[in-house]
């Protein structure tokens, strides 16, 4: 018996429930149409929403970074000293997302690890969380000594019963601006609402939000009008963005405090110059051109349409992340399989990510998608619902 031998057993038990993930192998860049294990597919799974991970702009913008500053930060910024290039970017996402600061972080994950064990520590303090929030909010929460309360999803009846409840020092608020899997969108108004009236601090992870709501894309805030009601707002420059990194928008001192108190700002290198670089060129698109926004809403629109029209179930998702309900996971599979070898990705997704019963195939739009990539797509979709019955 070897000491790691549990770590196989356990493997095997994935496999025998069907819970095992098997990783596929993209060989080009990310973009409409891309290389996954050796075959050319239409992407509908990745996060390029408005299609920046392959953009020309971004990418001549990244090499010339690379040629003036190198290809990585070699410390961390609060003791080596930061690049001119993180100052200019964090400027660039305060205007964008029009809050007075931002700090950028490696990842949206990160950014969460970073926020919230900073901000309310204590034991003395409470959080108040979604239950469908994302698994970086959770950890988040697991690294601090704060109380945790769980409210229904989109609750808010079930979340004031909690907030006159539970009272501590320091209450934070916080949801997913956008929830990932069914594509519903947090009731902002009512958020900010009740943390007026319970003196809450309000968070809000928009990692789905951020370059696909509001005006030309600058989020969740922007789409209900209520800049500055947010106390916190947590983005991710991996999704729309096209690059990779993580930011926190809100305060001067907000963005202040966390450059002295969170440990991965303090204890973890940053993005790289040409990450950094390709983000800047993203943001200044967007600031100057919302045309990618409205393709990426335009796709959205008509995909869904159609897939209706098919008699397919879409769930009640308000975003460009369509779900395309089948029930049962080996249903799920098997419907991506056949999908993958008409020449379309698009995974499917069941427990423990969706509840039991819940199994779906989540099909992302992208500005990168033509009309005849969609066509190509609803006719690949029509062909394989009819053949395993599902329409
Ligand atoms: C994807 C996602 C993250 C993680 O962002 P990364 O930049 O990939 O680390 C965090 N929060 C939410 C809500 C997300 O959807």
């Amino acid at each position: 018996m070897g000491k790691l031998d549990f770590l196989t057993e356990e493997i095997e038990e994935l496999k025998k429930v069907g819970l095992y993930n098997t990783i596929r192998v993209i060989g080009s860049a990310q973009d409409a149409w891309t290389e996954v294990d050796g075959k050319k597919v239409l992407n509908m799974c990745s996060n390029n929403y408005l299609g920046f991970a392959n953009h020309p702009e971004l990418k001549k913008k990244a090499m010339e970074a690379i040629e003036i500053y190198g290809v990585g930060p070699a410390a961390v910024r609060s003791i080596a000293g930061t690049m001119h290039l993180h100052n200019i970017l964090e400027e660039k996402l305060a205007r964008f997302k029009k809050t007075e600061a931002a700090l950028s972080f490696q990842g949206g994950f990160i950014a969460n690890l970073a926020v919230i064990p900073a901000i309310i520590p204590s034991p003395e303090d409470v959080v108040f969380s979604d239950e469908l929030n994302h698994a970086s909010i959770i950890d988040g929460i697991r690294l601090t000594k704060a109380k945790r309360v769980i409210y229904r999803h989109l609750d808010m009846n079930h979340l004031e019963e909690q907030l006159k409840t539970h009272h501590g020092r320091r209450k934070l608020i916080v949801s997913d601006g956008v929830f990932s899997m069914d594509g519903d969108i947090a009731p902002l108004p009512e958020l900010v609402e009740l943390a007026e009236k319970y003196d809450a601090l309000l968070m809000i992870d928009d990692a789905h939000g951020e370059g696909v709501l509001g005006s030309h894309g600058r989020g969740i805030s922007d789409h209900f009008g209520l800049h500055g009601k947010v106390h916190i707002e947590v983005g991710t420059l991996s999704k729309a963005f096209g690059v990779v990194g993580g930011f926190v928008a809100g305060s001067k001192a907000l963005v202040e405090f966390l450059k002295q108190k969170a440990r991965p700002f303090l204890f973890s290198s940053a993005t790289t110059p040409a990450d950094v670089a390709a983000v800047i060129a993203a943001v200044d698109i967007l600031e100057n051109d919302d045309s990618l926004v409205k393709k990426l809403w335009d796709n959205a629109r008509y995909f869904k349409e159609k897939m209706r029209d098919l008699g397919f179930d879409t769930g009640q998702s308000q975003t460009p992340i369509t779900p395309v309900m089948l029930g049962e996971a080996p249903l799920a599979q098997e419907f991506s399989r056949r999908l993958f070898e008409e020449g379309i990705f698009a995974q499917a997704i069941g427990y423990p990510t969706v509840p039991r019963g819940k199994a779906r195939i989540r099909v992302m739009l992208s500005a990168a998608h033509s009309r005849e990539d969609l066509d190509f797509a609803l006719e690949k979709f029509e062909k394989v619902g009819k053949e395993l019955g599902v329409i």
